[in-house]
């Protein structure tokens, strides 16, 4: 498959194979049909083109999705081997879940909830005044992080500050996307660092990239990031 993300890059593959060792999750042999049945779609030489590659594993159950409450934990309900097409069931199990949880304890639909979440604006996706008048305001949005997509300062700044907020490198990427692009983290992770420790009033030390096991950096640092 050859296809687009939201964000605008190009993305090719998966291929689908029966392991017995996870490590053994991504394989030369793997990648070569890849970028083969790519080329024999849309002819383009991926591999000078290639930024990240990525492995995941298929969640394989009894055949079908396993979607029941607990025999033995009320208020428990299991939602297991949700192989493909679970990404494109995902909202019908949602609304499925939705409705147990709402019978199983008792829920009432909450009158004032507004379901709709605004992300701060891209910088980038703004027009050249919009984006002189912000930097007017705030300088913070003079200030780019990543090169590669075009992040300010500000909004990673917004990105930990927003409600739920980013607490370490993967959620600022999931946000506002420094560290997905190119360089893939080389520019912008010292500087992502210094923002999460002065906004998180954190240590160097104690800043991960998905959390506990995952800190970047250990010792003493503050020579290299000027945290606490
Ligand atoms: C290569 C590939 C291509 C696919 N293509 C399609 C497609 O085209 N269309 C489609 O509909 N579906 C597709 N799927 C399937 C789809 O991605 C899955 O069905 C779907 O993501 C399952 O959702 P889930 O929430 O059950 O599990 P996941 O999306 O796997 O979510 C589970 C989460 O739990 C986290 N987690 C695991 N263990 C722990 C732990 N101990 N503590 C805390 N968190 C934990 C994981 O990090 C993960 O974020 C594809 C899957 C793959 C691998």
């Amino acid at each position: 498959m050859v296809t687009r993300t939201t964000h605008g890059n190009v993305m090719i593959g998966p291929t689908a194979e029966d392991l017995t060792e996870a490590g053994d999750a991504t394989t030369r042999e793997g990648l070569a049909a890849v970028l083969a049945g790519a080329k024999r779609l849309v002819p383009f030489p991926y591999e000078q083109a290639t930024i990240t590659q990525f492995a995941g594993l298929r969640s394989v159950g009894s055949g079908d999705f396993t979607l029941q409450p607990s025999a033995n934990m009320p208020g428990v309900l299991h939602l297991a081997g949700i192989k493909s097409p679970g990404l494109s069931a995902a909202p019908a199990i949602g609304q499925w879940v939705r409705e147990w949880a709402a019978d199983a304890a008792g829920l009432l639909p909450k009158d004032a909830f507004d379901p709709s979440f605004a992300f701060p604006p891209r910088l980038a996706e703004l027009s050249w005044e919009e984006r002189k008048r912000r930097i007017e305001e705030n300088p913070a949005y003079g200030r780019m992080v990543c090169r590669c997509e075009q992040v300010s300062e500000q909004e990673v700044v917004e990105a930990i500050r927003m409600q739920p907020g980013a607490r370490d490198l993967d959620g600022i990427k999931r946000r506002v996307r420094p560290t997905a692009g190119r360089c893939q983290g080389g520019f912008c992770m010292p500087r992502l660092l210094e923002i999460l420790c002065r906004e998180g009033e954190l240590a160097a030390e104690q800043v991960s990239k998905f959390g506990p096991g995952s800190e970047l950096v250990v010792g003493d640092n503050r020579r290299i990031v000027p945290c606490k």
